[in-house]
């Protein structure tokens, strides 16, 4: 696919950033636990929130695509802040874009745009996890009022000092055998709504990751999102754009991970000469260049049709489950030609190594994302 002069700019400009601002400070940040409001701050500041958003809302109103190398540039120096945007902008900001009324995308769009605040995506719950349909949090409409009761766990983005809130999905009520759901927007400090920070990941380590508790949560009724039992299409269209940014950060965390191996690979002697020089080691090499650039076709593709309005949902979750999959096999080769020094922290791949392993899991797993193409086929 050929690149605009625009999407090259772009590419460079997160590259320098990425290289200059983040990837002196990810081993501290992965070690401490640590998420980064002075770097998300800063990562707004250059632009990185509200890339797709139209400019009336403090957007910049770019495509798909621009956004989406941008995710990539980001991951391929560290999964953890590409977590935040990624999340920050399909999950936290698209639903409030594209169904969100003129009050809550005047209310909160500008602010998250500047990338100085930050808002959750509630779907997953302890007992709904990839079966969705099995939210258990329900809200009842009395008086003018939403009240909520229940929980959700997982939730990128959504007890960081600067989130301003979560969207939720809830049973709005039931409609004979079937639930009704519908989407509530939450903010933080609500009476009767808790977040709590989640610790001890194995991976994004520096992104923030919370549960929230709703004890007889009272929203105003305007603070329903699109229309009551809309709730599934909401949540699930909001997946379909995600899937092609938890794309981008499996093939940017796949090009980093490839990079620090062939770098490695001329530097590491043994048997008298660079390991990339013994056969086995450039094939791997060679292979890993090669899925790296099949997933950049394919992702770049999904974006193409999305940017196009063309369907583009199958072609979202073969990305989705692509991308994170080569992540996986190269982030595995690539600890494989670090051999011994691959397996401590001193060296960036053991972070790739651990970082990719949600890529196959967050926002639909790759089982789930073969049930979506294969319903696409008619199967
Ligand atoms: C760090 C992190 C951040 C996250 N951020 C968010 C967020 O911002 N918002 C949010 O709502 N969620 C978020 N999630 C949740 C994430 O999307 C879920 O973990 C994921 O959807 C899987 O759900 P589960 O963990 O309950 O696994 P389960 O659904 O219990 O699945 C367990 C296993 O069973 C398999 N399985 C289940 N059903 C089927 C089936 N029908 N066919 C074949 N296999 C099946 C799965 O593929 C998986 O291998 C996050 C998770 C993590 C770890």
């Amino acid at each position: 696919m050929i690149l605009t002069n625009e999407h090259n700019l772009i590419r460079e400009s997160v590259r320098d950033f990425a290289e200059r601002e983040i990837k002196p400070l990810a081993k501290e940040l992965d070690a401490k636990q640590e998420f980064s409001v002075e770097l998300t701050k800063k990562m707004g500041e250059i632009g990185l929130f509200g890339m797709i958003v139209s400019q009336e809302y403090g957007g910049q109103g770019l495509d798909y695509l621009s956004y989406i190398i941008a995710v990539e540039e980001l991951a391929r120096i560290d999964g953890s802040q590409a977590a935040t945007v990624a999340a920050g902008n399909s999950l936290g900001m698209n639903p409030i874009y594209y169904f969100g009324n003129e009050e809550h995308k005047k209310k909160y769009l500008p602010r998250l745009c500047s990338g100085q605040y930050l808002f959750g995506f509630g779907l997953t719950e302890p007992q709904a996890g990839s079966d969705s349909r099995g939210t258990k949090t329900t809200a009842k409409l009395e008086n003018g009022e939403w009240t909520i009761n229940g929980s959700k766990i997982f939730i990128t983005n959504a007890s960081s000092e600067i989130t301003l809130g979560s969207i939720v999905q809830v049973v709005s009520g039931v409609k004979g055998q079937d639930k009704e759901f519908s989407v509530l927007i939450v903010e933080n400090g609500t009476p009767g709504f808790t977040v709590k920070t989640m610790h001890d990941k194995m991976m994004w380590r520096a992104s923030n990751t919370a549960e929230l508790y709703f004890d007889e949560c009272k929203v105003p009724e305007n603070y329903l999102m699109g229309k009551r039992g809309e709730g599934s299409k909401i949540m699930l269209s909001t997946l379909d754009c995600g899937r092609l940014a938890i794309g981008a950060m499996g093939l940017g965390c796949a090009q980093g991970a490839f990079e620090l191996a062939l770098n490695y690979s001329k530097e590491r002697v043994q048997f008298g000469k660079p390991i990339c020089k013994q056969q086995a080691v450039s094939f791997k090499l060679a292979d890993m260049a090669l899925k790296v650039e099949l997933a950049r076709n394919l992702l770049y593709k999904a974006c193409w049709l999305r940017d196009n309005n063309k369907p583009f949902a199958m072609e979202a979750a073969m990305s989705k489950l692509y991308c994170s999959e080569v992540a996986k096999e190269v982030a595995d080769e690539a600890v494989q030609i670090h051999g011994g020094y691959g397996l401590m922290k001193d060296y960036d791949i053991e972070r790739f190594y651990r970082d990719q392993r949600l890529l196959q899991i967050g926002e639909g797993t790759s089982e789930i994302q073969r049930l979506v193409i294969a319903r696409y086929l008619g199967c």
